[in-house]
């Protein structure tokens, strides 16, 4: 298996434009210039793999437009982060669509396999084995077109028993061993600071992919364990940076540049991974890649966004253990915060349909018991999110 890292410099040079020509595309010609721009570019190690990425990656969770993608790599992004899931395969598809041709040391994939496990426990069940990650692993490397990936995680781990589940260990081992991927790790979007932990303590992954946001109340506590995980040699990519918001939603207009200067002001994030869906997003996401001071308005954007509970799940968990029809409340708040949030009805119907919920939901229970962190009237958010079900997915984008 190839094991060269990225020279960034003659990637650089191949692709004639840095992420400052991106800005200049038609009049930036010179490649002395383009040296000069790539020197302004803010770079970090992951860790013990070695691999040097841009402070900004890209997410492509909410990616439709393979010309965006181009335009990416193009202009500096190095990291492509999709999973198995995404879009039942076809994100994947587009990854592999873009990558096509292209020199397989100008870029990194990562992608993520997730196991069955039980909505409120976060435990494993009995259909998550060793072949069955296998075989989704393989399902994957097809659709992306490739022999190996850069990183191969195991994917929403939400508990430290989960994170150490021996079947997946030893299917992950195996994929190394035959050269299907290069790099290990885990990603988590709830009890992060449990699963990176045991990240560390596995003395196995290489990479911790975690939700960390200026919105979390529990912000501090993922702070703790990313500087642990990171003095202990593991590559740390940040998710879920925009705390469940979209720039493009001019009813709720958020600062991306400074929710993403928020987390890369830690230095022990490496690189993060924005879902920008548009050119306009993508131009205010790397322009971050240079310069990640905050401006007086953005400091003051992030005191008060981040009192405001917008539409981002703390996964804290406390509604689950009120709930008196144990319904998998965080999973419906996250298709809630898809189909307003991200205006991604599709995505949200998606999981709304795989969560397997009762027929009717949140209309006999009287007074609802739950309390929410973020102060929320899930049950009136879950009969609206529901309502999806019933509609046919053709009408939905
Ligand atoms: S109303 Fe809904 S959220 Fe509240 S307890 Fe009943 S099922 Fe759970
Ligand atoms: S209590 Fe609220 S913030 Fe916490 S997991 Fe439930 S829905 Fe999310």
């Amino acid at each position: 298996m190839k094991k060269k890292l990225i020279d960034r410099r003659n990637f650089m040079k191949s692709t004639a434009a840095g992420v400052g020509g991106f800005f200049l595309l038609g009049s930036y010609q010179n490649r002395a210039q383009a040296k000069e721009t790539d020197k302004k570019i803010i770079y970090r190690t992951l860790g013990k793999t070695g691999i040097k990425v841009p402070v900004v990656s890209m997410g492509m969770v909410n990616a439709g437009n393979p010309n965006l993608v181009r335009a990416a790599l193009d202009a500096g992004i190095v990291y492509l982060d999709t999973a198995h899931a995404y879009q039942r395969g076809q994100n994947e598809a587009l990854v592999g669509e873009v990558i096509k041709g292209r020199s397989r040391d100008s870029y990194i994939v990562g992608t993520k396999v997730e196991s069955p496990q039980n909505r409120i426990t976060f435990l494993y069940t009995d259909e998550a084995t060793e072949e069955a990650f296998l075989k989704g692993l393989d399902a994957s490397l097809k659709r992306l077109g490739l022999d190996y990936l850069d990183i191969l995680y195991h994917h929403r781990v939400g508990r430290r028993e989960s994170a150490l589940f021996e079947p997946i260990l030893k299917a992950m081992e195996k994929a190394k061993k035959s050269g299907k991927a290069r790099f290990v790790g885990v990603s988590t979007h709830r009890n992060e600071s449990e699963v990176i932990q045991a990240a560390i303590d596995s003395k196995f992954y290489e990479i911790v992919l975690t939700a960390y946001n200026f919105k979390q109340k529990h912000y501090l506590q993922v702070k703790e364990a990313i500087a642990k995980a990171a003095q202990s040699g593991l590559g740390i990519i940040a998710m879920k940076v925009m705390g469940g918001m979209v720039s493009q939603d001019p009813l709720r207009p958020i600062n991306a540049g400074a929710a993403l200067k928020w987390v890369l002001q830690d230095h022990n994030v490496h690189t993060a991974v924005p879902g920008f869906c548009t050119f306009e997003e993508m131009k205010t996401d790397l322009s971050v890649m240079e310069n990640l001071t905050l401006t007086d308005s953005e400091k003051e954007y992030l005191k008060t966004a981040s009192s405001s509970p917008g539409m981002y799940c703390q996964g804290c968990g406390q509604c689950e253990k009120q709930c008196l029809a144990k319904l998998p409340i965080p999973d419906l708040m996250r298709a809630y915060m898809y189909c307003y949030g991200y205006r991604k009805p599709g995505m949200a119907q998606e999981l709304v349909v795989s969560l397997g919920l009762p027929s009717h939901v949140c209309e006999d229970c009287g007074p609802c018991p739950v309390k929410c962190l973020n102060g929320w009237n899930v049950a009136g958010k879950i009969r609206d999110v529901a309502r999806l079900r019933d509609v046919p997915s053709e009408f939905i984008a």
